[in-house]
């Protein structure tokens, strides 16, 4: 007899693999905001490329018009991604390509490691995909005996540094050309003893090494920027020209690709393609553009697999005030204007996706119940320069807020001990609830100035407060309250009496 299924369907899963923080962010935040190198490093690079964002975008009259017209792209790709997904299925199928469907992290990892065994390869070249890093591909490959190398010259240096990427668009973003220049004297096969941190010589010695690991390697391993539903046609975005001898040299191609990354038609990809590379690297077209549709005989790999992606993403499409979090390009424009991204670096956030937008899309796809990443959300001053750079009109600011409140919800009625954010919000509330409250604080300000001293600040309070000035310092009170400055100001006049009397 076969089974009858009755009831509701099972809640969406939530994601696995590199999306959960070690350590909560503040933790983290304080730690790497000690680091000088990496601040100024960061400041660099950021203001650099945001400027030229600026420049470029400025070109466009229309551009407040692209935007609206990417982000309804978006909405409608979100509203209709079942029936998309098995279109592009179909399409990608039909033309000699084979799709994959993995549920999670370990799914993926999985099915792509039987895959490259299939082939009797040891080794993959890979070109740039957050999706690999998301499900720690690479760890995982080396555990089974695959060495993996990544050909993008920001990843190689990470790879090769032993490190961590930090941003979604420059993973070597806190590494200056000193730095890169000893990790290649300290872990590139064969390097030029002699090299020196000149541009030029650092990518010379990376292309020669590379190009020994694209003429030999027989398997690929790629993400998608795009999926295009009506055709069944992949796109791969990229600046160097290592995407495209990764994704036509070998004779195997995996292609690993969230689902929400589907665009209904080819015209949609037009206005991507202005979009995308203004907020990225600030240019106005990408130097590579590479588009594959299944196989083709006798050219490029021949054979073509999808391996699609959930991991946690239609558990942020189940939330319908999150759920835009998933429209982004992973242009990093929201991290080059971050004030908080700008100063605490990538590898605070812990998940492979940093700055705002992985402070969202992070807890949306593990849940926020995750403790793990129940911090991210505060990891923001809510400015709102998030939103205005967004090419897709991520509103942020407001998925934060609406995280915040998630977060207190899901810890309302835990038996916890209250936190430093809890005690703070029940001194307020005793301040403000009367005048008397306020006075008698009030009263305090000399000492404030005084435990400020001549630097007028200070850098220390005592107990729990304690972990609110390790990080900060608190400028010296005013001399005086507002109130009683208002009260000096302010004496109130002598009513006006009657001179004189009636006529
Ligand atoms: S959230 Fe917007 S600005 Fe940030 S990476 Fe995604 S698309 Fe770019």
């Amino acid at each position: 007899m076969s089974k009858v299924f009755i009831g509701m369907p099972p809640l969406p899963a939530f994601g696995s693999g590199n999306l959960n923080l070690t350590e909560p962010f503040p933790r983290a935040a304080a730690r790497e905001l000690g680091n000088q190198q990496l601040r100024s490093n960061l400041r660099h690079a950021t203001h650099t490329i945001r400027d030229k964002r600026l420049k470029v975008v400025a070109e466009l009259p229309d551009w407040e018009e692209l935007r609206d017209a990417g982000s309804a792209i978006k909405e409608s790709v979100m509203a209709d991604l079942p029936a998309l997904l098995e279109r592009f299925e179909a399409n990608f199928t039909a033309r000699g390509g084979k799709v994959h469907w993995a549920r999670d992290a370990a799914e993926a990892n999985a099915i792509i490691t039987e895959l490259v065994r299939a082939t009797g390869a040891q080794e993959v070249v890979k070109v740039k995909s957050m999706a690999t890093q998301e499900i720690g591909l690479n760890e995982h490959l080396e555990t089974e005996g695959i060495a993996a190398f990544e050909t993008d010259l920001a990843e190689l240096i990470v790879q090769l540094g032993h490190d961590k990427p930090s941003h979604i668009l420059v993973p070597a973003i806190h590494k200056n050309r000193t730095q890169v220049r000893d990790i290649f004297l300290a872990e590139m096969p064969g390097v030029d003893p002699d090299l020196t941190n000149d541009p030029a010589m650092l990518a010379g010695a990376a292309r020669s090494y590379l190009r020994s690991k694209f003429l030999t390697a027989r398997v690929a391993i790629s993400g998608a920027n795009f999926g295009i539903a009506d055709s069944g046609t992949l796109a791969v975005v990229e600046s160097e020209g290592n995407g495209r001898m990764c994704l036509t040299l070998p004779e195997t191609l995996i292609t690993v690709m969230g689902i929400e990354k589907l665009l209904p038609t080819f015209a949609d990809l037009e206005v991507f393609m202005a979009l995308l590379p203004r907020s990225s690297t600030g240019e106005r077209m990408n130097p590579y553009t590479s588009l594959w549709t299944g196989v083709t005989a006798g050219d490029g790999p021949q054979d073509v697999h999808l391996v699609l992606l959930d991991n946690g993403r239609s558990a942020a499409l189940a939330d319908e005030m999150g759920r835009s979090a998933l429209h982004c390009i992973r242009c990093s424009a929201c991290m080059n204007v971050c004030p908080v991204y700008e100063r605490t670096g990538g590898h605070a956030y812990g998940s492979t996706y940093p700055g705002p937008i992985g402070a969202i899309l992070s807890p949306l796809m593990t849940g926020i119940e995750a403790e793990e990443n129940n911090s991210l959300p505060y990891a923001s001053s809510l400015c709102g320069a998030c939103f205005d750079a967004c090419p897709v009109k991520i509103n942020i600011p407001e998925i934060l807020v609406h995280l915040r409140g998630k977060d207190v919800d899901s810890r309302r009625g835990r038996m916890k001990p209250p936190s430093q954010m809890d005690l703070l919000m029940k001194g307020a509330q005793w301040a403000f609830s009367s005048g008397t409250h306020l006075g008698l604080l009030e009263k305090g300000l000399p000492l404030g100035r005084l435990a400020a001293g001549r630097s007028k600040k200070i850098k220390h309070l005592p107990g729990l407060a304690a972990r609110w000035t390790d990080s900060r310092d608190i400028p010296a009170p005013p001399p005086a309250s507002f109130r009683d400055w208002w009260a000096k100001e302010h004496v109130p006049e002598a009513p006006i009496t009657q001179q004189g009397g009636e006529a």
